[in-house]
């Protein structure tokens, strides 16, 4: 990004209903796309904000996510032909994404990191999204009460035989299809977009609540890594569903959270289990490995965020619960003999 960006950003600004700057490089208004809302007027669901050097749009509830340009676009097609003119002027092109143009104008070295927008929604084979799912259906029921936010509604499926699905991307990963069922599946995707693992999890009481299938063995196993930015601290859980409640949540799909390629941006979040021996034993290396650690209150019941979604806390009052409850180091060990009850 650069002055031209911020420049248009300000011409559009009085076309944007509950415009405010939150801070350098974060923008906040009612969404252009969805309308936001008809209903309530002071709703500001619609962000623009920065990763790396490229600024982009998304919209906490309608879930469009674009660059800057298709923003302006959008918003005013005839200022968005200025943009272009400007941005061309100083060998940017027109995309908003910071690129060169060929040829024009000073050439710098460019380390930008592209973040995949997803143009046309992602897809998982011939998957519907809950996004998609009818209201009606059973298993938009079940998926509702999870409470998930919007945004993310777009890229978890209704799987209706996975067992059969599997079998379809990992030869004879399920020798027999009997007692096959539905699952909730959410893919892993690499930061190019493409999907390297998915788990599914089962919407009753079969007998694996969670089951992982990895369809690319020498990625790492790190659910989210299509969605952070991994020069910011990175939240790390044991369940994907947990790390979409945070900002830059990602998940591991285990008990041991330790992620060594972020080891120092990383906060690690266990489940609320301090009489799970599995549990109470992982965080003891995570202390003695160095790493930060968030461990749960004394008195709070939920044992996962999910769980504290459920009971009705709010994400903020989650956010907060974890800033205020990560230690590492000595500290860490203090509050760990105090908290564990094994
Ligand atoms: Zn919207």
């Amino acid at each position: 990004m650069n002055y031209i960006d911020t420049k248009y950003i300000s011409l559009i600004s009085p076309r944007l209903r509950n415009f405010r700057k939150k801070t350098d490089y974060l923008w906040n208004f009612s969404c252009p796309y969805c309308g936001d809302s008809s209903k309530n007027r002071s709703k500001a669901r619609g962000f623009i904000y920065r990763t790396k050097n490229d600024l982009f749009y998304k919209c906490h509830n309608c879930a469009m996510g674009t660059t800057l340009a298709k923003l302006i676009e959008h918003v005013d097609s005839s200022l968005f032909k200025e943009y272009t003119m400007e941005r061309y002027k100083e060998g940017l092109t027109s995309n908003g994404r910071g690129d060169r143009t060929p040829g024009a104008a000073i050439k710098k070295p460019d380390f930008t990191f592209k973040k995949p927008v997803f143009n046309t929604k992602p897809k998982f084979g011939e998957l519907k999204s809950f996004a998609e799912l009818e209201n009606n259906h059973p298993a938009m029921q079940i998926f509702l009460k999870r409470g998930l936010p919007r945004d993310a509604w777009n890229d978890i499926y209704y799987c209706p035989n996975f067992f059969e699905f599997t079998n379809r991307l990992v030869k004879n990963k399920f020798p027999s299809l009997e007692g096959d069922h539905p699952r909730m599946v959410i893919p892993f995707r690499k930061d190019t977009g493409e999907i390297f693992a998915y788990q599914g999890r089962a919407f009753g009481n079969e007998p694996q609540k969670y089951i992982t299938i990895i369809l690319d063995k020498d990625y790492p196993k790190i659910f989210g890594l299509d969605r952070v930015d991994p020069s910011k601290t990175l939240y790390v859980t044991e369940g994907p569903i947990d790390s979409l409640f945070l900002n830059n949540g990602i998940a591991v799909a285990q008990s041991d959270l330790r992620v060594p390629q972020f080891k120092h941006k990383a906060v690690l979040i266990p489940d609320n289990e301090p009489r799970n021996k599995q549990i109470v034993n992982q965080i003891e290396k995570f202390i003695e490995d160095g790493y930060s650690v968030v461990i749960w209150p004394q008195g709070l019941e939920e044992k996962d965020i999910n769980d504290m979604i459920l009971s009705g806390r709010k994400v903020d009052e989650i956010k907060m619960l974890i800033h205020s409850n990560t230690h590492s180091g000595l500290q860490a060990r203090t509050v760990f003999n105090n908290w564990k009850r094994i």
